[in-house]
């Protein structure tokens, strides 16, 4: 679970360890396309008031080549960086996206709203399933990965010009 005990981690830095799964509730609705559960490894602790929570996130994405639309793992793995703070209404705007909220009041600080985000910042839009991938055919759909298709670019026999110069040579 991503909850963090703030009593604890007033008496010294907290090391929180597991995973959520790829079906978990944190997920609905985000377009995550997790493969397989998101591992996480953070180390909480006080800076005065506030509490920095820094670590590791890593799990699977399931993407797909943007050229030939085959499916493509994506190994996602990065360290992840946190600031929670007590903030006024003013603050939290002023703020937005880099200093985080800590709760009004009580010890548990649910980390999974701002985990999920940080997820959501690192899922590729862009993925290739090879550097050199020559995508599908825009005339006849062929994945010229796997196979020659025999189209040619538009030549001038097709343009809309064609009936065209078919007239001046007769
Ligand atoms: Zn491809
Ligand atoms: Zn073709």
């Amino acid at each position: 679970m991503l909850l963090l005990n703030l009593a604890e981690v007033a008496r010294g830095p907290v090391r929180l360890r597991g995973e959520v799964a790829s079906d978990a509730a944190l997920w609905e609705n985000t377009g995550i396309p997790l493969s397989g559960p998101l591992r996480f490894d953070l180390d909480a602790r006080s800076v005065g008031e506030a509490v920095l929570v820094r670590g590791e996130v890593d799990g699977p994405i399931e993407s797909s080549c943007r050229r030939c639309l085959a499916p493509v793992m994506v190994r996602l793995h990065d360290t992840v960086d946190m600031l929670f703070d007590r903030l006024t209404p003013e603050e939290r705007n002023e703020l937005e996206g880099e200093v985080l909220s800590l709760p009004e009041r009580g010890d548990v600080l649910d980390l999974g709203p701002a985990i999920r985000e940080q997820v959501l910042l690192r899922v590729p839009d862009y993925v290739l399933c090879d550097e050199s991938c020559r995508g599908i055919c825009p005339r006849c759909g062929a994945d010229l990965n796997r196979q020659e298709c025999g189209c040619t670019a538009p030549s001038d026999d097709e343009g809309p010009w064609s009936a065209l110069k078919k007239l001046r040579f007769e």
